[in-house]
């Protein structure tokens, strides 16, 4: 039993580490499921990749980023595999959704920001120049995606 909750263990920490997840159908072959240690009918391929990050501050980790890892796992454990990697790494995809919308609003701002300092300019020489720029603008901003 000892030796069960080790290597289990050691599985677990690997999910935990590894923000993507990839379970694949295989070969079946009767062979010691990788994730309990149990002799299994094992048929599914569990591929782990993605950047350790920590947990807290949510900053991903560079080093090791092309790091792999494959387990050859049973029916159970590839669908608790499925299961718990979700639970255990939903903040941190959230955490990326967020950042990622940010930089997209960042990128419509520093456009936003140009085309004012552009408007700015042209308006000492011309009224017309300044009535087209702030019609661009307002174009502008519905065409960038939120
Ligand atoms: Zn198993």
């Amino acid at each position: 039993l000892e030796s069960f909750i080790m290597f289990f263990n050691f599985f677990q920490e690997r999910v935990e580490n590894y923000s993507n997840v990839s379970i694949h159908l295989k070969n079946p072959e009767n062979c010691s499921c990788q994730a309990c240690g149990l002799h299994r009918h094992c048929k599914y391929s569990v591929h782990l990749s993605g950047k350790l990050y920590n947990t807290r501050t949510m900053e991903t980790d560079d080093f090791m980023s092309h790091d792999k890892q494959v387990f050859t796992v049973g029916r159970i454990c590839a669908e608790r595999t499925r299961i718990y990697h979700k639970l255990k790494h939903f903040k941190f995809k959230l955490y990326q959704e967020c950042c990622s919308i940010a930089k997209t609003e960042e990128v419509e701002d520093e456009q936003v920001k140009e085309t004012v300092e552009r408007i700015f300019s042209q308006s000492k020489d011309s009224g017309w120049i300044k009535e087209n720029s702030s019609c661009d603008l307002r174009v502008k901003k519905h065409l960038v995606p939120i």
